[in-house]
């Protein structure tokens, strides 16, 4: 079995896999696993990128019938049955699972890949928080000759961007205001522009509401129903004209499904999800399955399965239990995704809960259930010990640890990694 990305799906079915008589390898570009949803931590500095990454070699350890190797693939003989790596190399199967996520969606806005941050890695957050901790170093030494230095935008009102702007304004009001007490750090602006009218879409109105008014009382400025046009090296323009000066655009609007399923030659459904069968199976090639972010699977009543950590990792288990089934000579048993429910934070003590039938949790009772699931699916007691002890040490002392600067204020538009401009073209 070759697996193809060791995120949520992919580690999953290859975990699953341990009792089965297999041998199975797991390929990502990276060389660990990205724990995505406390990314946006790592860029407001309050964990480090080892904290929520996990070197994918030593996941296996334990397990004698699964390796994992870093390479890139960039295509799939579907015919020849063998994947095809980014150094010419090729990888034969039995079965594949194609776990390979989603990318950032621009949504065609210019500037956006050239100049807006995107968070999909460490890389995407250590950038962040480097480029954050930059504007006040330049700024305190009198460099922001246009203004917008201190102005940072994030473009976005789903989870990501909720947490990013709340993380944003912690960082900047208790820990930037002592290091930099020249800098009158109520100058600083965090700005989040949202599309629709509301934030959080996907859940309760009254929590998106709730939200907006915690993000407006820790000073961010919330700009509902409206759209980025355009963006610039030292301004966003939105659609009713207005320009904001800022050099920081965190771009979390957005993410649609890794173009490698494109390179699968197969149907694809408008975001680029690869249609799939009710076991998950590519249609046309049953040894083949798509899981998580890049597979378009639908429930029941025929609406898209979310794009969602716990929907990827219980396609994973599917994925497995199809391959196993496939080996028994069984039916493939049918997808059933199970909604777990959607949460997001806001800063210290605070977030809002929806937990299917509609029960909602804020404040601090729904902080507490929020640190404590995160930790519990954190991979590795080293991790989840790790964080919790930051945590505890954030919560204390206001403060936060892992504001290093590391390598020069990074041009870097992160968007333009894995963007599958590598890939190649059908082969089947
Ligand atoms: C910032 C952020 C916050 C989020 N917060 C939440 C949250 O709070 N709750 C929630 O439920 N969901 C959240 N999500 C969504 C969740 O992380 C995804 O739904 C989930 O990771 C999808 O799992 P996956 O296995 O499909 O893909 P991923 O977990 O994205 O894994 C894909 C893997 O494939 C690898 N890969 C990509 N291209 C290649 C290639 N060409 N060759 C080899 N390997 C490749 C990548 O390196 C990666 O390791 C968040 C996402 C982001 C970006």
């Amino acid at each position: 079995v070759v697996v193809v990305g060791a995120g949520f799906g992919g580690l999953r079915a290859a975990r699953s896999l341990a009792r089965a008589a297999l041998d199975v390898t797991v390929v990502d570009a990276r060389n660990h696993h990205t724990f995505q949803p406390l990314l946006y931590q790592v860029a407001t500095a309050g964990l480090d990128a080892d904290d929520v990454c996990y070197a994918t070699r030593g996941i296996f350890h334990r397990q004698a019938n699964a390796r994992a190797i870093r390479a890139r693939v960039v295509g799939v003989d579907l015919d020849r049955r063998a994947v095809v790596l980014a150094d010419g190399d090729q990888l034969a199967y039995d079965h594949l699972v194609l776990a390979a996520g989603g990318v950032t969606a621009d949504f065609g806005v210019p500037g956006v890949v050239e100049h807006a941050f995107g968070l999909k890695s460490a890389a995407d957050a250590i950038a962040i928080r480097t480029h954050l901790l930059e504007q006040f170093e330049r700024y305190e030494r009198g460099h922001d000759g246009d203004g917008g230095l201190l102005t940072f935008v994030v473009a976005g009102g789903g989870p990501t961007g909720v947490e990013m702007a709340g993380g944003f304004a912690e960082l900047i009001h208790h820990v930037l205001r002592r290091d930099f007490p020249a800098i009158d750090v109520r100058r600083a602006r965090v700005v989040l522009v949202e599309a629709q009218d509301r934030l959080l879409a996907t859940f309760a109105p009254k929590l998106g509401r709730k939200a907006e008014r915690r993000l407006e009382r820790m000073g961010v400025e919330v700009l509902l129903g409206t759209q980025v046009a355009e963006v610039t090296a030292r301004s966003v323009l939105l659609a009713d004209g207005t320009s904001i000066g800022t050099r920081t655009l965190v771009w979390a609007a957005g993410i649609r499904a890794h173009p490698l399923g494109h390179a699968l030659g197969c149907e694809l459904d408008r975001g680029g999800r690869v249609v799939v069968d009710e076991a998950l199976r590519l249609p046309g090639h049953p040894e083949v399955l798509v899981i998580g972010d890049l597979a378009a699977a639908r429930n029941a009543d025929g609406s898209l399965v979310p794009q969602v950590a716990p929907a990827a990792i219980q396609a994973g288990e599917h994925a497995a239990k199809v391959i196993v089934a496939d080996l028994r000579s069984e039916p493939a048993p049918t997808f059933r995704y199970r909604d777990k429910g959607s949460m997001a934070t806001i800063g210290r003590h605070a977030a809002v809960v929806e937990l299917p039938g509609g029960t909602t949790m804020t404040g601090f009772l729904g902080w507490v259930g929020w640190l404590g699931l995160h930790l519990v699916l954190l991979i590795g007691f080293r991790n989840r010990a790790n964080v919790l002890v930051n945590w505890a040490w954030n919560y204390l002392t206001f403060d936060r640890g892992s504001r290093l600067i590391v390598g020069e204020d990074l041009p870097v538009a992160p968007m333009l990694q894995g963007d599958g401009r590598d890939l190649q073209g059908p082969r089947s």
